[in-house]
Parts: structure tokens; C-alpha cells; sequence
């Protein structure tokens, strides 16, 4: 029998409803004004380059990128800056912000605008580093870090194979599914692209066997583009994370602490790889990207490709409206994503999908004491002792969360949705997370 590869420690296995997996990709209208914070990824928030009431383009740079780790930001409309103003963003946190009221739809000449797909790669691999720097782009699977340096390899290491992420293991989303059906060639010339920067001849496509579709139609066209192959893995979560997916294709392992460098490994997702071909052969910075809006109690669940800065609030309008009965608005998956404590915020380049949740099924379960079973370690897929650190934030005892290696949790969940005593272990192990890290940075100063 063909056994499907997966990684080898712990793993959940929550419902996957992906009830939006059949809504191709369709465009939401312009709203009437974005919001665009100038800090949407991880590094240093973009530098402003207007001023309230400057006429911009659509693809004209309007912040520019603050440092080694920090992107570029693009308008994604045409209009007039309204305000540069502290806003509040989807993580619950006030950002620097420019607000443009939309007037037409004028583009950057620029900017190739034809659906002619172009394969030939002209550009040098250092080249196209610069063009996928100027263009802003980012970890589009949530991670939101600047993919220029993660393809610019440090001295003293070599990449061998470029690993793509198409495994979309949370729960609901499916926009990345989308995209390998809709955008496979301009996502194989994307992962070319990548593989010229990296110098490297190979690279491995995995996507999780609740995706056949995608699968047969990747491998059918990936026989056109030298050294790609696609690979169909066992479905398992948090399979998405960039360790396990090392583990599960090429059986390499992440030292603690380490990078995928590190092994020879670079990962990018899908949604990446499509931005990167856009960036290279047409010229089009980082402006827009697709968004999953779903959820049960939804009127209709729907793939938009959605300019940045565009409300929620308008995305969810587009999607029927919000239902009375809705108990939590969680941007992101269910499983790491965050719940919004207000919806008139803005997609940013991490916005993967918007999930409406009825309240019945936002409401947590009742605590009990936990009943010692385990479970929680058997399942954690960085082989931590979740049940241990979360009694450790609970008594504030840091230094100890440290020696337990709390750093190394990636915050999939897996703990608090397998633990029967439903204990919310996250809650308390983000809190150690972020005070270990404190400590750390004060021990550098
Ligand atoms: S959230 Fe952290 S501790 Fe919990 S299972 Fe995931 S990696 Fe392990
Ligand atoms: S899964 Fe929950 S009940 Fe079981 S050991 Fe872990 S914390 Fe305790």
C-alpha cells in the first residue's frame, strides 16, 4: 500500500469544513475607501511616503520598507490620502495608518494588466530578490515575514530544495485551493522564479489528500516545469507549520531555535509563489490578495480577491451580511486565528480568511482540573509538555517556561482543542511566551 507521507509527532485531527472549497475566485467590487497600515508584516512598520490629501495610483509605493526585516506598502486603490491616523487593525492594536478615498481605478502604467501568462524568467537571481523586495512581498500563509530575506541566504549556507506550502491544514480556508486550481501555471512560474533566487533545481509541492483536485492538476502541468514535483500528504494539523512540512517531505528536521536554512530548506506558500510570479513577470507590487470569507451561518461563502485596506465589514456585506445570531467573527482559521473584537478593520497582506461563527458554536466549554491524561503531550507537534507550561504561566514562573523550551511552541492550538478537561493551555502559554521573550531581549541590552 502507498503510504501518504505526514510528520511524525503528535497531530489533530479537527472537522474540516471546508464548505467554500467549490467558489472559484471571484473579485470583490472596489470598496469606497481603504485602510492601509504601514505595518503588516514582521520587521519594522514601512516608512510614509504621502501626505493627507497626495492623488495616488493603484501599485504606487505609498510607505517605504524601514529596514533589512520590513516591506514595502503599495495603495491598493486610486484616490486622494483622507488621513494618516492610528486605527485599529485585526489584532486588536491602534497603527499607523493611510486611509484613501477611492476615485476610478487607475493603475500604474507599469504594471502589466493582460491575463497572458509569461514564463520565460529574464531577470538574475539577484534581481529578482530586488523586484520581489520593491514589490512588498510577504509570507502570505499568516506568517506575514518579508520573503526577500528569506531568500537571501546567509554566507556559510546553501539551500538545496525549495519546499511550497500547499498544505492549508486549517480548518474552513480555502483560498490557497482556489488559487492552485485557478492560478497553476502562474503559480509553477512563481516557484521557478523562486528556485532561480535560490539557485536550487528542485522543489516540492505538498498538498494535503483532501485536495485531489488540485493535486492531479498540479501534477499534470508540473511535468512542463523542470524539477517540480507534487506530493500528496496525509491529512493532519497543524501539517502546514514549516517544520512539519519539512519532516513530512523531505524527513529533515529543524533544530530548536534553528531555521529551515538551517537543513538546507526554504518554505514558501502557494499564495507567496503566485504573488512572486506577479511581482517578476508583470510587475505588480503586493496590493491584493484572495480571501476566504465562510462560516455555517453564512447566506453564502465566497473566494474573493480582495484589495488591501478593504473593511471586513465590506467583505463580509459581499458575503450576505452578518446573521443575528453570529457569536464570533475569527480572522484567520479557527485554529490559529484571532477573533476580532470589531469587524470594521481592515485585510491586510496576512488576511487569509474571515470565519462567522454562529454563537453556539463560539461559546467555550465548561473548565474542569486537568485529569493527568496526557493527551495534550502525546499530540503537541513540537514535543512540548503543554499540561507543565500552562501551569507554569498560571504561577508566573518564567524562567522555568524557558528551561521547558516555550519558544518552541508555535501556537497551532492543538493542546487547548484536544484537552478533555477543554482547559484553554494557549491562553496562559502565549502569556509565557511573550514574557520569556522580554526577558531574553532585556538579557541582550
Ligand atoms: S500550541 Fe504550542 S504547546 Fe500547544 S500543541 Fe501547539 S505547539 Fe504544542
Ligand atoms: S490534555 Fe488536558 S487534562 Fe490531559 S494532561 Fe493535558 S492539560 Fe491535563
Amino acid at each position: 500500500m502507498n503510504m501518504l507521507k505526514t510528520f511524525s509527532k503528535g497531530g489533530v485531527h479537527p472537522s474540516e469544513n471546508k464548505i467554500s472549497a467549490n467558489r472559484s475566485i471571484e473579485i470583490l467590487p472596489l470598496p469606497q475607501k481603504v485602510s492601509i497600515p504601514v505595518s503588516q508584516h514582521i520587521g519594522a512598520p514601512a516608512t510614509i511616503l504621502v501626505a493627507k490629501g497626495d492623488k495616488v495610483k493603484v501599485g504606487q509605493i505609498i510607505a517605504q520598507s524601514a529596514g533589512f526585516v520590513s516591506a514595502n506598502i503599495h495603495s491598493s486603490v486610486s484616490g486622494t490620502v483622507e488621513s494618516i491616523d492610528a486605527v485599529l487593525d485585526s489584532s486588536g492594536y491602534k497603527r499607523q495608518t493611510i486611509t484613501i478615498t477611492v476615485e476610478g481605478d487607475e493603475w500604474e502604467s507599469s504594471i502589466d494588466r493582460t491575463t497572458d501568462l509569461k514564463k520565460d524568467i529574464q531577470l538574475t537571481s539577484q534581481d529578482i530578490i530586488k523586484r520581489i523586495n520593491e514589490a512588498g512581498i510577504v509570507g502570505l500563509g499568516g506568517a506575514t515575514f518579508p520573503s526577500h530575506v528569506k531568500l537571501s541566504v546567509p554566507s556559510g549556507k546553501k539551500a538545496d530544495v525549495l519546499i511550497i506550502n500547499g498544505v492549508e491544514c486549517e480548518p474552513y480556508l480555502t483560498s490557497d485551493h482556489r488559487l492552485m486550481l485557478e492560478k497553476g501555471h502562474e503559480l509553477m512560474v512563481g516557484i521557478q522564479i523562486l528556485m532561480k533566487a535560490l539557485n536550487v533545481s528542485k522543489a516540492l509541492i505538498g498538498i494535503e489528500n483532501n485536495k485531489p483536485d488540485a493535486i492531479n492538476y498540479l501534477k499534470i502541468i508540473a511535468g512542463e516545469y523542470k524539477g517540480i514535483e507534487v506530493h500528496a500528504l496525509k491529512v493532519k494539523y497543524p501539517q502546514g507549520g514549516e517544520k512539519q512540512l519539512i519532516k513530512a517531505l523531505v524527513n529533515r528536521e529543524v533544530p530548536s531555535g534553528g531555521l529551515p536554512i538551517d537543513i538546507g530548506t526554504v518554505v514558501h506558500n502557494v499564495g507567496t509563489a503566485f504573488a512572486v510570479y506577479e511581482a517578476v513577470q508583470k510587475n505588480k507590487p503586493l496590493f491584493e490578495r484572495v480571501v476566504t470569507v465562510t462560516g455555517k451561518i453564512l447566506p453564502r461563502t465566497a473566494n474573493y480577491m480582495v484589495r488591501i485596506g478593504t473593511s471586513v465589514s465590506d467583505l463580509i456585506a459581499a458575503a450576505g451580511g452578518l446573521p443575528e445570531d453570529t457569536g464570533k467573527v475569527v480572522n484567520g482559521g479557527p485554529m490559529m486565528g484571532k477573533a476580532l473584537v470589531n469587524t470594521d478593520v481592515p485585510v491586510t497582506k496576512g488576511t487569509s480568511g474571515i470565519i462567522v461563527f454562529q454563537s453556539k458554536e463560539s461559546k467555550r466549554k465548561t473548565e474542569s482540573v486537568c485529569i493527568r491524561c496526557a493527551k495534550c503531550v502525546s499530540i503537541c507537534p513540537m514535543g512540548l509538555e503543554p499540561y507543565l507550561l500552562n501551569k507554569l504561566g498560571q504561577q508566573m514562573i518564567f524562567d522555568r517556561m524557558e528551561q521547558e523550551n516555550v519558544l518552541d511552541c508555535m501556537e497551532c492550538g492543538s493542546c487547548s482543542f484536544e484537552c478533555p478537561a477543554h482547559l484553554p493551555l494557549l491562553d496562559y502559554i502565549r502569556l509565557g511566551k511573550a514574557e520569556v521573550s522580554k526577558i531574553i531581549r532585556s538579557r541582550k541590552n
